[in-house]
């Protein structure tokens, strides 16, 4: 490793905080601020502070691993693990066809590996079975913003606009349990005579900061956005020139909005009709204001429908495509933006162009050398394709996911998962998913290798290699040109990140998400660029890579990027979550993150000071229910969905709704909350109801 310090980025959520990285004393390597990166400055929550633990070879894969005849996993060498793969793919896909082999990737990945991946699946196993955990986590807000805007990148604007609006609504949002670092945004906002309303069912960390917290019960966030929506017609407060002039499709969602009467919304959402007003107030009367969401509105069967109805709030008040107003979407995971732009996705190509459109298929086909009419068309989403193991679809090549621990209805993804004829799993840690599968690779992470991500922001960010992966570790990018040439594919999967990300600039030329402009060069001197970024800027024969494109922070000023240049309206109106509370199953769970842990935490929970920090699950829940059970704090509550049980110490807090009950989901065994959670799919989006079902809790008696 070098001497002096190595620039690079955390390895986990989507601020993508940068870092320095630098050999310790003690030997292995220690993080140091690095105050010039204006996204964090210097600032780092306890995952980013102990992000090289989880470097060390004492919790790594180091070899990959073959299931014997006998069943255990044994060590392998690499040729014979690879072989195993190529084998067993190609078979599956001789006796049952393309579409029986499955891809698994995930929203971590780098976008050189989820490019290299889409294309492994589409041009080497001919699969349309390709999706990703992403789908998980924001695929409500981008069909919501493609829908309204005409393209999606989860902030239209830098987070620095933050602290120069007149308000933010924060919508099912928690920095300060999911990134720290982003709090001060909001407590500058504030600082600068600004406003914050959080929306959240819990009073979180995050809502204690507000100037109003408006708590509405789970699942009711859509009619929430309704009665807002209402009120501000009511008021006189809509912008008429700016709907006039720059929307389409307003008296229909102007008639949705007025048949949902404060009153109504009071009784469906629990929220009072004065803090209803008082909410209107606040949005209106500064010149710009923003709304931003995460997965409390986005991760419901009608997370589409919902994202809608605040971006038309924000449509009706002349809050979008303004200086310091718009909607935006708080990505979760490192490389939740870009991992939803290059190909991963069961309906998308490079760039974020659509795999059903005929002129991208043209394009990408020609960048991938290959006959447009045999690239296949949109497959199954996350949650179909986890669903469809061991029926349609009998073996499955998995990146960077654990859908063990992360998916909805987790016990029956994890029978689908064992009854498939054979897993193989590439993961840096032994996770809960690797260990059923017949092959585990181990592979490079973060600091070992250079990559690029795209933060919440649309920042495209490159990740400097700073350390030496340890001895029988391989990149991902060298398993699939591994094992495209294995199915006799030999060119075309390059193992040098910046020269797949070469051909992911060809790739995305001309695209809703153009990269052609950006180069490892420029991300290097330039510390992140924003894309969309073409390579030649019109008129003047410029390049990318030198006088170029200078990127793009700011989203929509002059016109969205529909075919007529308006933002449309959604014409959406209220309805029920998927299962409401009934005799049986009289209360509401809903579920989410705490900050020393990470999604599923195969990684965060590995690190000792995080374990020791969170080491475990719970149940939230209110002194009422808790009286109402007999229960006192920290005793074992058993929660009972239609899907399963999981059991997990109670925590009683006022800062919860007396009808729902919370339970963080980054663990496995009797206490994983995705045991209860409900796969209901949106619709659109295919996002499943992560955020909302029916449960009954019981206490459960010790001996
Ligand atoms: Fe890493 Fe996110 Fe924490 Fe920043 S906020 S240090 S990116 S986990």
């Amino acid at each position: 490793m070098q001497s002096t310090p190595t620039p690079t980025h955390c390895p986990y959520c989507a601020l993508q905080c940068g870092m320095n990285l630098a050999p310790a004393p003690q030997g292995g390597v220690e993080v140091s601020e690095r105050a010039d990166f204006p996204v964090n400055r210097g600032a780092l929550c306890a995952k980013g502070r102990t992000a090289p633990a989880v470097l060390s070879e004492r919790v790594r894969l180091t070899s990959p691993w073959v299931r014997s005849a006998g069943g255990t996993l044994e060590p392998a060498t690499w040729e014979e693990a690879l072989d195993r793969i190529a084998r067993e793919l190609a078979r599956v896909r001789a006796e049952a066809g393309a579409d029986a082999v499955g891809v698994f990737g995930g929203g971590g990945l780098t976008n050189e590996k989820a490019y290299a991946l889409g294309k492994f699946a589409r041009v080497v196993l001919g699969t349309s079975q390709i999706d990703y955990n992403g789908r998980f986590c924001m695929s409500s807000a981008a069909a919501a913003g493609t829908k309204a805007f005409g393209l999606d990148r989860g902030l239209p604007f830098p987070l620095e606009d933050i602290p120069r609006t007149g308000c933010v609504i924060l919508v099912g949002s928690n920095p300060a349990e999911t990134m720290p670092p982003a709090l001060r945004y909001f407590r500058e906002l504030r600082e600068n005579g600004g406003t914050l309303i959080v929306v959240d069912p819990r009073r979180t960390k995050t809502a204690e900061q507000a100037d109003l917290h408006l708590a509405p019960r789970p699942g009711t966030d859509l009619a929430l956005a309704l009665g807002l929506l209402h009120l501000v017609v009511a008021e006189g407060r809509t912008d008429e020139a700016f709907v006039r002039e720059r929307t389409s499709g307003w008296e229909e969602a102007r008639a949705a909005a007025m048949a949902h009467w404060p009153e109504y919304v009071e009784r469906i959402t629990g929220v009072s009709v004065p803090d209803l007003r008082e909410a209107v107030r606040l949005f209106c009367e500064p010149e710009a204001a923003m709304v931003l969401t995460a997965r409390g509105p986005e991760q419901q069967s009608k997370g589409t429908d919902t994202v809608g109805a605040w971006i038309n709030l924000c449509l009706a008040t002349g809050r979008a495509g303004r200086p310091l107003s718009g909607y935006g979407c708080l990505t979760g995971q490192g490389n939740g933006q870009g991992g939803r732009e290059h190909g991963q996705k069961a309906d998308q190509l490079p760039g974020y162009r659509k795999l059903d459109d005929p002129a991208a298929r043209r394009h990408v086909a020609e960048v991938w050398g290959v006959d447009p009419d045999t690239l296949p068309g949109p497959g199954r989403s996350a949650y179909e394709l986890l669903d469809a193991l061991g029926t349609d679809v009998r073996a499955l090549l998995l990146m960077a996911s654990n859908p063990v621990v992360s998916a909805p209805r987790a016990a029956h993804v994890e029978e689908r998962i064992r009854s498939l004829d054979f897993l193989a799993v590439c993961d840096v840690v032994l996770s809960e998913t690797a260990a059923l599968a017949d092959v585990v690779l181990p592979v490079t992470q973060w600091a070992e290798e250079s990559g690029t991500t795209t933060n919440l922001e649309g920042r495209v960010l490159l990740r400097r290699r700073a350390v030496s992966p340890p001895e029988g570790v391989r990149s991902d990018l060298e398993v699939l040109h591994e094992l495209a040439a294995r199915l006799g594919v030999e060119k075309g999967f390059p193992t040098d990140p910046e020269e797949v990300f070469e051909e992911l600039r060809r790739a995305s030329a001309g695209g809703p998400a153009d990269y052609s402009g950006i180069t490892y060069r420029r991300l290097a001197e330039e510390d992140g660029v924003f894309w969309p970024c073409p390579a030649v800027v019109a008129g003047s024969g410029a390049q990318g890579g030198g006088p170029g494109h200078p990127g793009t922070p700011r989203l929509f000023l002059d016109r969205f990027a529909t075919p007529d240049g308006r933002a449309r309206f959604a014409p959406v109106a209220h309805r029920p979550a998927a299962e409401e509370p009934d005799e049986e199953f009289p209360v509401l769970l809903t579920t989410g993150r705490v900050v020393a842990q990470y999604q599923s935490g195969a990684q965060t929970r590995r690190v000792g000071e995080l374990n020791a920090a969170a080491p475990g699950p719970f149940v939230e829940l209110h002194p009422r229910l808790a009286a109402r059970l007999g229960a006192a704090e920290g005793d074992p509550l058993a929660v009972v969905s239609r899907r399963g049980r999981a059991v997990a110490p109670a925590r009683i807090t006022t800062a919860i709704r007396p009808d729902t009950v919370f339970m963080p989901f980054h663990w496995p065994g009797e206490g994983r909350a995705n045991t209860l959670t409900n796969p209901a799919l949106d619709p659109t989006s295919r996002m499943p109801e992560f955020k909302v079902c029916a449960v009954r809790v019981e206490a459960v008696q010790t001996v």
